[in-house]
């Protein structure tokens, strides 16, 4: 039996003749480009965040960057951002011209922590990116408090997180600004690339919908140096369509990570992520921790399951960053995951057969560790 690693077509089955309106109604509305669905899906994702504004973007890396840019930070402003996350959070900083600041993360949670952001704080930090990795939120009690002791913004990327509540809150309403990926494998994710900004900030907001489309409001006048980064129109009908099924969704996947929790709890050798007790996640991955990563992965490949690494390099030792000067060592809990880590077969719509498969392959190729 082969088990992929992700795969949508239970999802768009579920839902296929509304994918297909979607096209069919875009196609005749002959409108493509910031028109009635974006607008229409602007206005549900909002709603289902729990905040008042959402504008769609290019993608998830362009969602962070475009609110950096909205809050307007300047070439030597630092922006603190997790050692252990996808290398987008920092290369939005970049894109933004500030300097990304990276701290360590919890060695049981992989997010990072208030205590160590407020050891980063600086007189030239301006902003925090909390990364909700995994789909499992991270300590927003404790990273409001600092960000707001030290006048700082809060900017969350929840591109792992669509749906996730901390606190009996959705995650997206807490920061000064959330950014969301519709990267076809996230939790909502779209029939292409796509991305969204999410916020309570009237002022931030405005700056973004100009800066995303060519810092114009009106054709051809143009108020700032912006970009092209808006959502398809058919990409926000698709969204559109998927939407109302994102709980039901993240539901499945929760009850797939029970069956694998039960799995890992019998493996002496393996170790899976602490979630945060007042949080609920979503699971966009699920991962676990075992010194003989590459060994597992072997077993489980000789089993059929596919599995990936989320992230074999960490940011700070990618030749993309050399210029910033981390070296091995710097970011011991990042690079110790970045060594251990390994994700497992998850998708809304698995059969119960390819997460038995799943589950009982990896209790006996735990075994071997
Ligand atoms: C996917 C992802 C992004 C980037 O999203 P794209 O739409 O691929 O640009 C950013 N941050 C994290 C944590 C992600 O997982």
């Amino acid at each position: 039996m082969m088990v992929p690693f992700f795969n949508p077509q239970p999802m768009h089955d579920s839902i296929g003749s509304d994918l297909d309106n979607a096209w069919f109604a875009t196609k005749k509305a002959g409108s493509f480009i910031l028109g009635d669905k974006v607008a229409a899906f602007e206005q549900a994702f909002a709603a289902y965040c729990g905040a008042s504004h959402c504008l769609g973007v290019a993608n998830g890396l362009d969602a962070i960057t475009l609110i950096l840019r909205g809050l307007d930070l300047r070439a030597d402003d630092e922006v603190i951002v997790p050692a252990n996350t996808f290398i987008a959070t920092w290369l939005a900083v970049t894109a933004a011209g500030a300097r990304p600041v990276p701290v360590d993360c919890e060695d049981a949670t992989g997010n990072i922590s208030a205590l160590a952001v407020e050891a980063a704080v600086t007189s030239r930090t301006k902003a925090v990116i909390a990364v909700h990795l995994y789909g499992c939120p991270a300590d927003m009690d404790g990273l409001l408090d600092v960000s707001r002791r030290h006048g700082l913004f809060l900017v969350e990327d929840a591109a792992q997180a669509h749906g996730a509540f901390y606190q009996g809150r959705r995650i997206g309403s807490f920061g000064v600004a959330s950014a969301f990926s519709f990267y076809p494998t996230k939790n909502l994710g779209a029939l292409g690339d796509g991305g969204a900004v999410v916020s309570d900030d009237e002022k931030l907001i405005a700056r973004i919908r100009l800066l995303r489309n060519y810092g114009s409001s009106t054709k051809y006048h143009h108020e700032l140096a912006g970009v092209n980064s808006r959502l398809d129109e058919l990409q926000a009908a698709f969204l559109l369509a998927k939407l109302p099924h994102l709980d039901a969704w993240n539901e499945e996947r929760r009850a797939i990570v029970n069956i694998y929790d039960q799995a890992v709890d019998r493996c002496p050798g393996l170790r899976r992520v602490s979630v945060n007790n007042s949080s609920r996640p979503v699971w966009h991955l699920y991962t676990v921790r075992t010194r003989q990563r590459d060994l597992l992965a072997r077993e489980l490949t000789a089993r059929g399951v596919s599995t990936m690494v989320h992230y074999p390099v960490p940011p700070h030792l990618q030749p993309a960053f050399n210029s910033l000067g981390y070296s091995r060592g710097g970011f011991p809990v990042a690079e110790e995951i970045s060594v251990e880590t390994l994700s497992l077969p998850i998708w809304p719509g698995m059969n119960d057969t390819e997460i038995k498969h799943v589950a009982e392959s990896l209790v006996s190729a735990g075994q071997y560790l």
